[in-house]
């Protein structure tokens, strides 16, 4: 479970799967320039001499769909080949490029890590431990053997409580990464993060995907079978059937009366209504009957100062479910909790129930994902940045760093020029906006300062001890952060994810190794494959700071209203513009995209591609222009923007997606920034009427 606050998560460009993958969850200019006409593509076979040739630019031809018009529907045209040609595999809910990369890049871990394993004595200190969490991973006999053993003590513990010992219980639940009842941890100072880091408290996440799925009428079905697995759940953990199926009842009732008090994921976007610093005793006796001093002295955490209530009304809510509830059903919540919070660490009987739930009903996958892979992925989960030095030893040179930088560098100065020129905005606000984007930082690869988990204990036999012992140590260094201004050299993911990022609280920008790889960036590919796939992922994060969220924060990661009245008053004009068109793309079954949810990402989607193209422009400079395969500079630039977003996602996993994910559908996100930008109407020479060409008002346009 993760600690989830709208402040401090890092918006990254890509959808996030959960580690395991279960169970935790067109312009009215006129058209100038010829373009080359897209009707005589040559049809490129995969693995040919001439698709080799094309990839050295970047451009695979056969992932093209010539039979689709351009103007059309880009995303078709553009990725069309390649998803007929690469199917959702039965492993996963959607599939793409992104998804690719991260199997690519787990594969590639995989041998580096099993020779850790294979030989613990040639390694360093980081390798065999990496190598033993590993190991132990792959024991299943040992792990079946098991059963429920590894977390019967904790079972017990929650069993147990009382009224008297409830908040004592929660603490320790927290201090191991489980998030019952509510969270609570340090995050950055909202008055800049220069100041010390202060205490958060949150909802919690939720086992369900989002508040619609407890309260939605249309979510009924999936209501029975969440019953059903809790029931099957708690009876692999040894409870008799007509105990379970109480237990399942009580365990869905008691979080959808949390639910109805929580926000939804479009209402955790705001920084402001989810921002609200009061004095710690304030805090407490709006949990009134919770004791709170125990539960801060069981964490070790002082009792005097200022905390960050992100959503103050769940709290009275909360207190309220409990003084009504039994001890019973409060027990049987937090056994819940620590039963579901990690079941794929124990025995197959509980791992393959929660696939069954959370892949199978919930997403619509069809099968398991290897077991090497998952143990790779919970590798670099809980040791992060050793499993990180493992891959940027192998698949990370200088060079490339050095490519990505400068690249970043361009974008930046394109950026700095329009918030200089930006016709609709005032001096004033102007001023802060350029002063932001030069106090932004930039981390590209690796962090210089890796974790170090020499105090973490691993054993190459426990791995459900090894789990939580991780799980432990970062809650404990998270909370080893209070009172101490932001460690602005960390970085928030590991190295090898697939995945960028911006941070308000810090100003930055971070460009994990694992993104900067083909078929997204390379050292061998023309500046308008680099500037159309990972220019405009650069622009996209950096569009972050000044998106719908992101604006709200200062240069200095200070949560502070630095906008004139009458620009907010035009940007949130311009935001409604990308919300509504959001809005309109379906779905399927009667759902439809949900443009306030997937604002952020789509104003950086906009963003990101208007700053590149013009970055890539800049890049031109002096340089000749060729045509190769047929596309123009400008048409390979568009092309390398669809290739990072190629998608398909099973139907039930867009429609999960559409109440808890920010992140649009692949498809939505290419047609709908592009669709706004002349430039590609330009360069495709698309008609005036077209799918493609917005034009007028419906033109949306902010950065
Ligand atoms: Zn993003």
């Amino acid at each position: 479970m993760s600690f989830a606050k709208a402040r401090y998560v890092v918006w990254g460009v890509a959808v996030l799967l959960g580690f395991a993958l279960v169970a935790s969850r067109v312009f009215h200019a006129p058209l100038v320039g010829a373009a080359t006409p897209f009707t005589s593509l040559p049809i490129v076979a995969p693995g040919s001499a001439a698709a080799l040739a094309s990839a050295a630019h970047g451009l695979d031809l056969s992932q093209l769909d010539p039979t689709c018009e351009p103007c059309k529907d880009f995303a078709q045209f553009a990725d069309g080949g390649w998803l007929k040609a690469n199917p959702i595999p039965a492993r996963y809910p959607l599939w793409g490029r992104v998804f690719e990369l991260r199997d690519t890049n787990t594969a590639r871990l995989r041998t580096l890590i099993e020779a850790a394993a294979a030989s613990p004595a040639t390694g360093d200190a980081r390798e065999r431990q990496v190598g033993d969490y590993y190991a132990a991973c792959m024991d299943t006999d040992t792990i079946d053997k098991l059963g429920i053993t590894p977390i019967a003590a904790e079972l017990a513990r929650a069993a147990a409580v009382t009224p008297a010992t409830l908040a004592v219980e929660v603490a320790h639940l927290h201090d191991m990464g489980i998030g019952s009842l509510f969270t609570l941890g340090s995050e950055p100072n909202p008055a800049g993060s220069a100041k010390a880091e202060i205490l958060s408290m949150n909802q919690p996440p939720l086992t369900l995907p989002d508040k619609s799925y407890y309260v939605d009428p249309a979510k009924e079905k999936i209501r029975t079978s969440y019953l059903e697995h809790i029931a099957k759940m708690f009876a692999l953990a040894g409870d008799d059937a007509t105990l379970s199926a109480t237990e399942a009842k009580s365990v869905l009732a008691f979080e959808t009366t949390l639910a109805q008090n929580m926000r939804t994921p479009t209402e955790l976007r705001d920084p402001i209504t989810n921002t609200n610093v009061e004095p710690i005793a304030k805090a407490a006796a709006s949990l009134p009957g919770f004791d709170f001093s125990a539960y801060l002295a069981a964490r070790r955490i002082p009792s005097t100062g200022t905390i960050d209530v992100g959503q103050p009304a769940y709290f009275p809510a909360l207190a309220q479910t409990l003084s009504t509830s039994s001890a019973s059903d409060i027990a049987t919540m937090l056994r819940w909790d620590v039963l579901s919070s990690d079941a794929a660490t124990l025995a197959k009987p509980f791992d393959d129930e929660s696939f069954h739930f959370f892949g199978t009903v919930l997403s619509g996958t069809v099968e398991q994902r290897p077991r090497a892979q998952r143990c790779v992925d919970a590798a670099t989960r809980d040791l992060g940045d050793s499993v990180g030095i493992i891959y940027d030893r192998k698949y990370f040179t200088p060079k490339q760093r050095a490519r990505a930088v400068a690249m970043i560098d361009t974008v930046k100065e394109t950026l700095h020029d329009d918030l200089t020129t930006l016709p609709w905005m005032s001096p004033h606000t102007r001023a802060i906006a350029v002063q932001k984007l030069d106090l932004m930082a930039v981390k590209v690869g690796y962090p210089d300062h890796p974790r170090d988990y020499s105090n973490v204990t691993i054993g190459r036999d426990t791995y459900a001890a090894n789990r939580v012992n991780a799980a432990i140590a970062a809650v404990r260094r998270r909370l080893n952060d209070l009172g101490k201004p932001l460690d602005r050299t960390r970085w928030n993911s590991p190295s090898p994810t697939v995945n960028a990022g911006y941070n308000p609280a810090a100003n930055d920008i971070t460009f994990y190794a694992g993104i900067l790889q083909t078929p997204f960036f390379s050292d061998m590919f023309d500046d308008a494959t680099n500037y159309g796939a990972i220019g405009i992922i650069m622009g996209h994060e950096m569009t972050h700071a000044f998106d719908d969220s992101g604006r709200h924060f200062d240069g200095y990661g200070a949560l502070t209203d630095w906008w004139t009245a009458p620009d907010a008053k035009n940007f949130n004009a311009r935001a409604a513009c990308v919300s509504n068109q959001f809005d309109q793309f379906v779905i399927g079954d009667g759902v439809h995209a949900n443009g306030p949810l997937e604002l952020g990402e789509a104003i950086a989607d906009l963003g990101g591609a208007n700053l590149a193209y013009r970055a890539f422009e800049r890049s031109q400079i002096g340089k000749p222009r060729r045509t190769i395969d047929g596309f123009t500079p400008e048409q390979r630039f568009f092309l390398g923007f669809a290739t990072f977003q190629t998608e398909e996602d099973r139907l039930e996993y867009a429609k999960q997606r559409a109440t808890s994910e920010p992140h649009p559908l692949g498809p939505f996100r290419i047609n709908g920034a592009l669709a706004n930008m002349p430039e590609f109407a330009r360069a495709f020479s698309c008609p005036i009427v077209s799918a493609m060409v917005r034009t007028g008002k419906n033109r949306c346009q902010i950065w």
